[in-house]
């Protein structure tokens, strides 16, 4: 039974790097029959923050990212990680340690000076008995150590194929914290064994943990995960993704009138060799597999994003669109602009057309620039005073009876006039349910500019 988790850490927004991710691993769940966990990753007091993990579950909950187990909070767990390293300091696998800080930045900065990579001397492996208790009777402060086998690892990532680290790489490193807190790598470990993980899938940047892990299990006896460690979403410039850009967080995207369906999707896809771009989220889980991986960084580009959100908001009922919308608009004026926006943002906006008798400001600074646009306001008004039923073409007839030519900018100034907008749905479609009020009110917004 496949069995994967999304470990978040509560310190910051879900963003789209993380937020896909998740979607890679619940997506590779379904598609198992597997079960999908929520694992919080929260023993870092000081950077976590419980507004941080409420809108993190909040925008999984939106994306519909629905987890079959937890949330685990880490915090809640610290019980069980002591547990487990007394056990392997009994069993020879770790030890504690009382260096003072001031040791420890000493011995760094000699690492540093002789241009090797800084890492604990394993001076406190050599305590006796007596040591340890005196000084843990002083009431010293420790640290518990991995007594590392500095031995050579080999493993096989999903993605990336074989890869190795030398028997120097991993030392030393801290379980627990002297704040009995346990370190990342180490809680990590614990649950993966404890959760029953089968497959890590996480960002590439967490390669350099794996022999760590890895190393850990050894010393519990128990086998490793497999790792699939996908490869990055960066900005243009090819650094991290961009944390002052808010279209990079899955709430303000969800702000813009980004859909769930379409974050999923280019998520989803990414990165990935798929037979077609566009899919549904019930088509991604069924034609995902874990083998399409291409090892290369990704850009993020929120254009790609947009035209998702295009395909997924056409695709969606009308009925369907305008709650998702806010909107308690007649279904036939949905169907008519579905197909003329980008984000649920777009689609408000164009509500203005059957609400609002003003001309958006881009419009009158359009006919401002349109030698016959009082004319053909003119001509407008009349018909509608008249009563007469309007369309493009009936307009057009008699602008040209007037001796206006019918270029371009003429038909458009028609558009903003009757619909207070400089782009949208064919006219005459729209001017069933235009009430004529609204036209009237327009062109005195015109009249007034
Ligand atoms: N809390 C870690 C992170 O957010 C999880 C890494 C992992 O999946 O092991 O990066």
């Amino acid at each position: 039974m496949v069995r994967v988790r999304f470990a978040p850490s509560p310190t910051g927004y879900l963003h789209a790097g993380n937020a896909r991710t998740a979607i890679l691993n619940y997506l590779f769940s379904k598609k198992e029959n597997g079960v999908f966990i929520l694992r919080i990753e929260d023993t870092d007091r000081e950077r976590s923050n419980p507004f941080f993990l409420e809108s993190i579950i909040e925008d999984l909950s939106w994306l519909k990212i629905r987890w079959d187990e937890g949330p685990y909070f880490q915090s809640e767990r610290l019980k069980i990680y002591e547990s487990y390293a007394e056990r392997m300091m009994r069993d020879g696998f770790a030890y504690r340690c009382f260096c003072s800080k001031e040791r420890l930045s000493e011995l760094r900065k000699r690492w540093i000076m002789s241009k090797e990579p800084p890492r604990y001397d394993g001076k406190c492996r050599n305590l006796t008995e007596s040591e340890i208790r005196r000084l843990e009777s002083a009431g010293e402060p420790y640290v518990v150590r991995f007594l590392s086998p500095q031995e050579s690892v080999s493993f096989e990532d999903g993605i990336f194929g074989e890869i190795n680290f030398p028997a120097t790489y991993v030392d030393d490193f801290i379980l627990i914290k002297a704040d009995k807190t346990p370190s990342y790598n180490f809680a990590a470990v614990i649950d993966d064994m404890l959760m029953d993980i089968t497959h890590v899938i996480r960002g590439r940047d967490h390669i350099s943990n794996t022999p760590k892990q890895i190393l850990l299990f050894k010393a519990l006896g128990r086998p490793h995960p497999i790792y699939f460690h996908h490869p990055l979403l960066l900005e243009k410039d090819r650094r991290p993704l961009s944390k002052r850009e808010g279209s990079r967080e899955i709430g303000k995207l969800r702000e813009m009138g980004i859909i769930p369906e379409a974050i999923i999707n280019y998520l989803g896809v990414l990165g990935r060799k798929v037979e077609r771009e566009l899919m549904s989220p019930d088509e991604l889980i069924d034609s995902f597999s874990i083998h399409s991986f291409s090892r290369s960084d990704e850009v993020f580009d929120f254009e790609k994003l947009l035209w998702f959100n295009k395909q997924h908001i056409r695709g969606l009922p009308a009925q369907e669109l305008g709650k998702r919308a806010g909107l308690s608009l007649d279904e036939r004026i949905i169907d008519l602009l579905k197909d003329n926006v980008e984000t649920l943002t777009d689609l408000r906006k164009m509500m203005a057309i059957f609400e609002n008798p003003e001309i958006e400001e881009e419009g009158i600074k359009f006919l401002k620039g349109v030698e016959d646009a009082k004319k053909i306001a003119g001509i407008i008004k009349e018909s509608v005073k008249n009563g007469e039923r309007l369309s493009l073409q009936s307009l057009k007839g008699k602008i040209k009876d007037e001796g206006i030519p019918l270029k371009k900018e003429n038909i458009m100034a028609i558009r903003i006039l009757l619909t207070g907008k400089m782009a949208g749905p064919p006219i005459d479609r729209l001017l069933d349910f235009i009430p004529v009020n609204l036209i009237l009110g327009r062109i005195e917004c015109f009249e007034r500019n």
